[in-house]
């Protein structure tokens, strides 16, 4: 999906604009100031335009440091997304710090669309118009808060966007799509460039785009694969603040255009918190996973040891990943990337004839049939796999299924068909 970004100074009106655009009500969940929060990339629908719309202002900066973390947001914006909206208050007029972001902005080449907020009656447009002078074409008047000039603002949005997403044209057939995720310092620009420099890269700038080459195509195993958003790994951000806040989006938007992620561990040191929030915010997205190991040069014995009741305890949920013993450094393994790419991918892409997902299902439950509940028992009518990439499962059932019931199936079908790499979702329809 297209990927676009909202970009503006503290109380010009962002969380509106995303509330607007997303047609929700309330406002997003209030944040305090430099207190990170997780989802900062939101699914969005125009008109049955679907787009991914990241919001940067979930990471506002404290007084002190307005000018430099507006300025962050924008590289983040431009690094990441496919267009970006940038917002300015009308009723100020453009201060200071929205003139040193607009510097930032007109290196990019990628559309930029000038947002004039809280123009909430006509009679406020004579002050959007004001806004010319900022030098990124005409401002778009709106009010976020009142819906006013949203839906031209966006409309203009789209007719850009088409030419931004050829990129996506080659979804299918074309290279297949590598994001490259961990925490700061697990060795992914490492990879990259042991990645990139043994064998031959390819193209480095993609033609024909407005986008800023931000992928690069490598030669892996005799197959060419795109590395997503490898402009962002190789530029290092540096950052006191916010740093979760700006991992976090940079893995949400890498999702968005991959279709597998690695995600890189380190291996000496122990598994945290965040490499467990980066593998689930994969899960989320429902892209294949392959774990890999990285600095197996640097583990002994004991700390292997510990390493492996590490895994069993906090990535047990993965154990599906394929996983291979990396080092970046030395280039130990990297070859062994490749087939867990490609195991990955290949039950990502898994369909399942429907008579042969029912044999199965009859065979589960006659073997080992729902736990009668007050007497009742829970049918399942009919199953069939709605959708692939990932595989996707819809039940036809006669009442809900215990949690523990549709845990069983989904490891039954694990057993039974493997799907190394991929999530996989089972749903439930009950007809009562
Ligand atoms: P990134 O932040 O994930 O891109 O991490 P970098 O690739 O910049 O690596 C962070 C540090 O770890 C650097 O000092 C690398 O030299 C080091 N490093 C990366 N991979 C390995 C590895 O396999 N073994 C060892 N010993 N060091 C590594």
């Amino acid at each position: 999906l297209p990927v676009i970004a909202i970009v503006g100074r503290p109380n010009v009106g962002k969380s509106a604009l995303v509330n607007r655009i997303l047609g929700r009500r309330e406002a997003v969940v209030e944040d305090t100031p430099g207190v990170t929060r997780d989802r900062v990339a939101y699914k969005g629908e125009w008109l049955d335009r679907r787009f991914t719309l990241v919001d940067t202002g979930g990471w506002e900066p404290d007084a002190k440091g307005i000018d430099a973390s507006v300025a962050l947001q924008a590289e983040v914006a431009i690094d990441l997304c496919d267009v970006v909206l940038f917002v300015v208050d009308a009723t100020v007029g453009a201060t200071a710090t929205d003139e040193h972001v607009v510097r930032l902005l007109r290196k990019t080449k990628k559309p930029v669309f000038l947002v004039a907020n809280k123009v909430d009656d006509a009679r406020q447009e004579s002050e959007a118009a004001a806004l010319w002078n900022l030098g990124l074409g005409e401002p778009h008047p709106v009010s976020a808060l009142h819906g006013r000039g949203v839906a031209d603002m966006l409309e203009a949005v789209f007719k850009v966007l088409p030419q931004v997403s050829a990129v996506a044209k080659d979804e299918f057939g074309g290279p297949r799509r590598v994001a490259i995720l961990g925490r700061p310092n697990v060795g992914k620009s490492s990879l990259l460039n042991k990645a990139a420099g043994e064998e031959r890269v390819v193209v480095n700038e993609l033609a024909g785009t407005t986008r800023d080459p931000v992928d690069e195509q490598i030669e892996l195993g005799g197959k060419i694969w795109r590395f997503v958003d490898t402009a962002g790994i190789r530029r290092r951000v540096h950052m006191q603040q916010g740093a979760d806040f700006y991992a976090s989006l940079r893995t949400q938007a890498a999702l968005e255009k991959a279709e597998v992620a690695v995600v890189l561990l380190d291996v000496s040191q122990p598994i945290s918190e965040q490499d467990v929030r980066i593998i689930d915010l994969v899960l989320e997205s429902g892209r294949a996973l392959v774990l890999a190991y990285n600095k197996w040069d640097l583990l002994d014995d004991d700390r292997r040891r510990y390493l492996e009741r590490e895994i069993e305890k906090d990535l047990h949920h993965v154990a599906w990943a394929p996983r291979v013993n990396i080092s970046a450094r030395t280039g130990r393994h990297l070859e062994k990337l490749v087939p867990a790419l490609e195991t990955a991918l290949e039950s990502w892409d898994t369909r399942i004839a429907t008579g042969k997902f029912n044999a199965f299902l009859t065979e589960l439950t006659q073997q080992t049939p729902h736990p009668l509940r007050g007497g009742k028992q829970p049918r399942i009518l009919f199953g069939t796999q709605a959708a692939s990439r990932p595989p996707t499962f819809v039940l036809f059932t006669t009442g809900f299924l215990d949690p523990g019931y549709r845990r069983f199936i989904q490891r039954r079908l694990r057993e039974i068909y493997g799907f190394e790499g991929s999530p996989i979702v089972v749903n439930m329809r009950v007809r009562e």
